[in-house]
């Protein structure tokens, strides 16, 4: 048996067509801020990417990059004037931010109903009791991945693995939603490949390469590769590339998971332009 790729770039692509449709019956396009106060590479091609498919989208959008000499209240101001201008409807504060600012406060002075990335308290705090919130983008791709492939997850065993913010732990909560019966694991779990081999669905997301190895995986199983590392100059996953060997479906690295995050900040910008204007928008 050999695996059905899910072709990220494709679904994220389809993601974004029915976002450009919905956005070109608006009144106005709905607009996105990136706030990016560092000097990370990476993360400037990140800001990029989004900007460039939000583009795509015909959402608006904006990158205020920061000089190394804002303080955290130079930085908290920024967000706060983006908080009550009416015309913004998203506000991304990329990570990591230079070392000497605080992440946590800046993300909690983001108006909860722009907070396109999900990271204030109030959104992790609303998904976690299954009300209206925004999640972040990763594993929310992950979800949507699924669902355009109508993969239902209602009542099979989901093992993820990786415990953070970002991706593992609103992956739980998502899935949860969904009626998954779920199971974490992380660095010191005791018996991660049990729980690995009892799963339906696996999301791999420890960012350690080819960490998921054939024989963890259960015939038939959906593996889904978050992780995303540099080897030899090479962009690799923590799924191992035989797994597709078992797998009813996996994801490929790069050209999975990645393009469906991007895709899904730009649809979280649509969802709060429509939530904040309801039926005038
Ligand atoms: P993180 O904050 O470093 O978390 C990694 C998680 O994996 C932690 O919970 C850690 O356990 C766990 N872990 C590490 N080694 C493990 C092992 N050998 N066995 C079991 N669990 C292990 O990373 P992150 O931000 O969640 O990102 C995870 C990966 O996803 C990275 O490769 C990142 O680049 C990638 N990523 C991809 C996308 C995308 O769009 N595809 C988006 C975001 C991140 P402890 O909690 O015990 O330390």
């Amino acid at each position: 048996m050999s695996a059905t790729v899910m072709d990220g770039r494709a679904t994220a692509a389809t993601v974004v067509a029915d976002v450009a449709s919905r956005v070109s019956t608006l009144k106005r396009p709905p607009k996105l801020v990136f706030v990016q106060a560092t000097d990370d590479a990476a993360s400037a091609s990140y800001v990029r990417s989004k900007a460039r498919l939000a583009a795509k989208a015909g959402i608006d959008n904006e990158t205020l990059k920061l000089p190394p000499t804002v303080d955290q209240e130079g930085l908290e101001a920024t967000v706060r004037d983006l908080n009550v201008d009416d015309g913004v409807d998203g506000i991304l504060v990329q990570l990591p931010l230079y070392p000497h600012l605080n992440a946590q406060s800046i993300l909690e002075a983001i108006d909860p109903a722009k907070d396109v990335d999900g990271f204030h308290p109030e959104n992790v705090g609303r998904l976690w009791l299954g009300q209206a919130a925004w999640a972040p983008a990763t594993p929310q791709g992950v979800i949507e991945l699924l669902d355009r492939h109508a993969i239902d997850v209602a009542g099979v065993n989901v093992t993820i693995v990786g415990r953070s913010m970002l991706v593992g732990k609103p992956a739980a909560a998502l899935f949860l939603q969904r009626h998954a019966s779920v199971t974490m694991v992380h660095s010191r779990s005791r018996d991660m490949v049990q729980h690995v081999r009892a799963a339906d669905v696996i999301v791999a997301a420890a960012g350690r390469p080819g960490l998921i190895k054939r024989e963890m995986v259960k015939a038939g199983a959906v593996a889904i590769d978050v992780g995303q590392s540099m080897s030899d100059g090479a962009l690799v996953g923590d799924v191992a590339p035989d797994v597709a060997e078992v797998a009813s479906f996996v994801t490929p690295t790069p050209g999975g998971t990645g393009p469906m995050t991007v895709a899904m900040v730009v649809k979280n910008t649509l969802l709060a332009y429509e939530t904040r204007l309801g039926p005038n928008a």
